[in-house]
């Protein structure tokens, strides 16, 4: 197996995975940085030289590629030779990059599961198809990398393995307490963000969905180091795997804060079709609304510098401790978007998505999570993974009385 790993992707997400590889460069001795704009590429791997000097010790390199295209992917990989592919780019390419690295024999990982570009919805099924070819490969795919989903995922598989014979109930709370400063922004691509939150909410009781309307069903809660904030049910990916992964659930449920300046902003621009994902004609030209919408928005690369505040994103487990006596449980992360940005120049949001993509592939590249087939993050074992989020800049912390979400 070769030491190389190539990353796919120059945003946000790819930036901070890039500097966190460069700081692991036992593991990460040698990397590519491949993505449509090869100047973003570029300008990360100089980031990476300008704040590391000296101390820079893995080999970067950088190139161009269409990861829609798996001609051109499996050229790059077949010139490249590397033996993980991480794709950081966008869900829309899961698929062909997938596909690539089955005809190249190079594991997988990703931190979004597929979405169609012209249809608002996501889900495993397309990338669990491709398990039986995963597995007849001999290659490792590992889906969902990310905060959440992965850190959720991890966590779960964690919490079931050391506190709990069975997890019943299961709220996953996602708050960002940051603040750009601008009255509307989205803190990761604004597309993926708008299109997540414009969908109807869905969670998973007694066997089977329940779908709301967007936003219908709201709490408030205090989140340590954060404050009091309004959050609202969402459906996330995560829950799909997890109700599939866990035995005994009962409840499955994820909710979101976003800012009452956030929720009057894209109401405005649902109600004057902004969010529509229909391409329309516009002077000759068929252009697709929220396409155009993430073009006047500030891009989310340029939050860094601007965003203060903290992300507490945790969950509450409850069902039957190790005594098999009732046990409420909360796992948390609390994460400071200026210490992010000081460290690696990106806020929050990618941090926490970029750090646990490098620690996803640490465990491929350590032999730890590396059998043949395609898997979601709860499957493997949890153990080093989490050691590993303590290590490198998302330290977890518990809470064994805590507060449940009604
Ligand atoms: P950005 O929009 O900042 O970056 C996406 C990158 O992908 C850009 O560099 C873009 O290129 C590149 N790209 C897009 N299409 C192609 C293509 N066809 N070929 C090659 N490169 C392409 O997104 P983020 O960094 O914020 O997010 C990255 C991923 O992480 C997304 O899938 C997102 O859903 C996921 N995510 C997951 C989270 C989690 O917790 N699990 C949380 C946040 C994000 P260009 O620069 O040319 O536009």
């Amino acid at each position: 197996m070769s030491n190389k790993t190539l990353i796919i992707g120059a945003g946000g997400v790819a930036s901070v995975a890039a500097h966190k590889c460069a700081q692991n460069s036992e593991i990460f001795p040698e990397f590519m940085i491949a993505s449509r704009t090869l100047a973003k590429c570029d300008a990360i791997k100089a980031d990476i030289e300008k704040r590391m000097g000296k101390n820079l010790k893995s080999v970067i390199t950088t190139a161009k590629v269409d990861a829609d295209s798996i001609d051109e992917l499996v050229a790059l990989i077949n010139s490249y030779k590397p033996s993980i592919v991480m794709h950081l780019a966008l869900p829309y390419q899961d698929l062909t990059i997938m596909q690539a690295c089955i005809k190249t024999g190079v594991a997988y990982l990703d931190t979004a599961n597929y979405e169609p570009l012209d249809t608002a919805k996501f889900e495993y099924k397309e990338q669990w198809a491709l398990d039986g070819q995963f597995k007849k490969a001999g290659i490792t795919g590992i889906l969902g990398s990310g905060f959440d989903p992965g850190v959720t995922g991890v966590w779960t598989a964690y919490a079931l393995k050391h506190h709990f014979n069975e997890i019943h109930y299961i709220d996953i709370l996602d708050c960002n307490g940051g603040d750009h400063g601008y009255p509307f922004a989205t803190n990761f691509n604004p597309e993926i963000n708008i299109r997540e939150v414009a969908a109807n909410g869905r969670y998973w009781e007694n066997g089977k969905w329940i779908e709301t309307k967007p936003m219908e069903i709201h709490r408030q809660r205090h989140f340590e180091e954060v404050g009091e904030k309004d959050m609202y049910l969402l459906y996330h990916e995560e829950l799909e795997s997890l109700v599939k992964h866990i035995p005994h659930l009962k409840r499955i449920r994820f909710f979101m804060t976003f800012g009452q300046s956030y929720l009057m902003h894209l109401k405005c621009l649902e109600n004057v079709g902004m969010t529509s994902i229909e391409p329309i004609n516009f002077n000759g030209v068929d252009i697709v609304p929220i396409q155009f919408l993430a073009k006047v928005l500030p891009d989310p690369s340029t939050l860094g510098p601007r965003t203060k505040g903290k992300t507490h994103i945790g969950i509450v487990f409850r069902g039957l401790g190790k005594d098999n006596k009732p046990k409420k449980y909360y796992l948390y992360n609390i994460c400071d978007h200026e210490v992010c940005y000081k460290e690696v120049g990106s806020q929050a949001i990618s941090y926490t998505t970029g750090v646990p993509a490098m620690i996803g592939a640490s465990m491929y590249l350590k032999g730890l999570w590396n059998k043949a087939g395609v898997y979601n993050v709860e499957q493997f074992d949890p153990d080093p993974f989490m050691e590993m989020l303590n290590k490198w800049g998302l330290p977890w912390h518990e809470d064994f009385d805590p507060e449940l979400v009604d």
